[in-house]
């Protein structure tokens, strides 16, 4: 097959903060040497910003020195700076303020954003100073080296294949783009990413574990949240064994971002984060807030929560990871801007260092760890290396022993404290003392609450229909059979998306059969983490299709 070559000097895959400030400082230090170098994005929504969520506040030290302190007079959108603050406690009728602000949710200077349009202007940026943004262009495989450990480049997906993977008229292979580095920046869950850590060896000592987020941005009646205020809330509708928590920012325009991020270690295997973020909002406190309003956009996506000790090896032969892929969100602060735009800069000088020494191996790309072991985002991740792990053993014990540990700088007793990947914490159904029912939750009643195919329309996801799923099961039996006994397909449960389904089929014994509708995926990753088997594949849908999360 006839493949078109591009080549580049740098290779950013995912146009999220991370990258776009990882090309944006390349392209300043080339500029200021003297140098032309190619440095290419390539991102696999349609337009930059259609793939990207986040509640958002900022803490502006990333822009700050990425842009000279600059980026708000040049025009950086900000919804609005933090005015109030507050922290709620909720029982399932009540709410109890918290007497202070724990340190790790101060926002004071930080400001209100909607990250969708931060990175559309960053896109902005770096095309001024020349570098290539390719947007529609899905990442489907890395390209290795003959010995199949140094990183080459990324195949683009190939277009125009049907749905039972033959090519069409209008099949278009993919394209190789080739590069002397390659930045990962895809964002938590990255099916690039993971092929590069899991072939490479590089997970950090814990692995990875996740929430899942539900967002939504409501039109509410004039004077309820201020643009400017912050809540968060911990507590209900979780019980105390489970984290996770809620957020409502004030916006201008009536306009407000809510949102509810449970943890992915229940054990529950019929746990649902969609029908808990329903539930939340059905707190009279939230009813109060919302009531006479109406919902504008809907969306989900995985929130990667470990930190300091989930971090893989950021760099190897052609590569370095940055952002969300490389575990840079600090979760005790719910902050991952700042992280990722950091991680991008660091990225781009231990990059820029290698061109220039034409040595863009593993021992040149170092310089990217080092340089991260003396900035000021190591420190602070440092800082809460342990604080989210400390939940895993329930909320209230957990505060009581992450408060310690910021009073120890980090630590308690153990330096480390280990955790397990979140689908090992799911409990088989003989095991539960509850009924196999599926709990109901609220019923969607169209004003407050939603079904999750009102979510899917509001989250604009879409996919070609004649196109191969982008969704792998690697053994439909296992569906059918042992998962259905052993926990009820949680992948009904976990999904916010309604993309998997057991439907009757009379044809097979027992007569059901898995069915997956890709289309209305939203490319949240929830499946590819919390899959009790581990045989659900998350990859790239080669239509650029998924979610349009602009102005979220
Ligand atoms: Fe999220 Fe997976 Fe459902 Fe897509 S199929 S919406 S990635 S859980």
């Amino acid at each position: 097959m006839d493949r078109e070559t591009f080549e580049t000097d740098v290779l950013l895959v995912g146009a999220g903060p991370a990258a776009l400030a990882c090309a944006y400082r390349l392209a300043k230090l080339f500029a200021s040497a003297g140098e032309k170098r190619e440095i290419t994005v390539i991102e696999k929504g349609a337009e930059v910003g259609q793939h990207i969520l986040s509640g958002a506040v900022m803490d502006p030290r990333g822009f700050d020195e990425l842009f000279d302190r600059k980026w708000r007079e040049e025009g950086c959108p900000v919804e609005a700076p933090v005015v109030s603050e507050a922290v709620y406690f909720l029982t399932e009728r009540g709410k109890v303020r918290f007497p202070f602000l724990p340190p790790t949710l101060r926002n004071h200077g930080c400001f209100v954003v909607t990250l969708s349009h931060v990175v559309r202007w960053m896109k902005e940026k770096v095309e001024a100073l020349g570098v290539n943004v390719f947007e529609g262009f899905p990442g489907r495989e890395i390209l290795w080296d003959e010995a199949g450990r140094r990183v080459e480049g990324v195949r683009t997906v190939d277009r125009g294949v049907s749905r039972d993977g033959q090519p069409r008229e209008s099949f278009t292979p993919g394209t190789d783009l080739r590069a002397k580095v390659t930045v990962f920046a895809e964002g938590t869950r990255g099916s690039l990413t993971k092929e590069l850590v899991s072939r490479l060896d590089l997970a950090g000592p814990n692995p990875q574990i996740y929430g899942t987020g539900i967002k939504e941005v409501w039109e509410v009646p004039a004077g309820r949240v201020q643009p400017g205020e912050v809540f968060h809330t911990a507590g209900w509708p979780l019980d105390s064994s489970h984290y996770g928590g809620g957020w409502i920012y004030g916006l201008p325009e009536n306009r407000i971002s809510i949102g509810f991020v449970p943890a992915l270690d229940s054990r529950d295997p019929r746990f649902d984060p969609w029908q808990a973020a329903q539930a939340w909002k059905t707190h009279p406190w939230l009813r109060s807030i919302l009531e006479g309003g109406k919902v504008l956009k809907m969306g989900a996506k995985t929130v990667p929560e470990g930190g300091f000790w989930s971090q893989p090896r950021l760099y190897g032969d052609g590569f370095v990871i940055a952002g969300d892929a490389g575990s840079f969100l600090n979760a005790p602060r719910l902050k991952g801007i700042h992280t990722a735009v950091k991680s991008g800069i660091l990225a781009a000088e231990a990059v820029f260092e290698a061109l220039r020494a034409n040595r863009c191996d593993a021992e040149a790309l170092a310089s990217y760890a080092r340089r991260y072991e003396e900035s000021w985002l190591y420190e602070e991740l440092r800082g809460v290396r342990n604080v989210r792990q400390a939940f895993q053993s329930g909320f209230f014990l957990g505060a009581l022993r992450a408060g310690a540990m910021l009073l120890a700088g980090g630590r308690l007793l153990l330096d480390r404290v280990p955790v397990k990947a979140d689908a090992s914490h799911m409990e088989k159904l003989a095991e539960r003392a509850e009924s196999a029912a599926r709990p109901a939750g609220p019923p969607p009643d169209g004003v407050l609450t939603f079904d999750k195919l009102t979510g899917v329309y509001h989250a604009g996801a879409m996919h070609e229909e004649n196109q191969p799923s982008h969704l792998l099961v690697a053994d439909t039996e296992i569906c059918r059979t042992r998962c259905k006994e052993e926990y009820g397909n949680p992948c009904e449960s976990f999904c916010p998306a309604k993309v998997y389904e057991m439907v009757d089929d009379a044809a097979s014994s027992p007569p059901r059969r898995l069915q997956i509708n890709h289309s209305n995926c939203v490319h949240c990753k929830t499946c590819d983490i919390m899959d009790p088997y581990g045989i659900i594949t998350w990859t790239v849908p080669s239509d650029a299709g998924g979610p349009k999360y602009v102005g979220m």
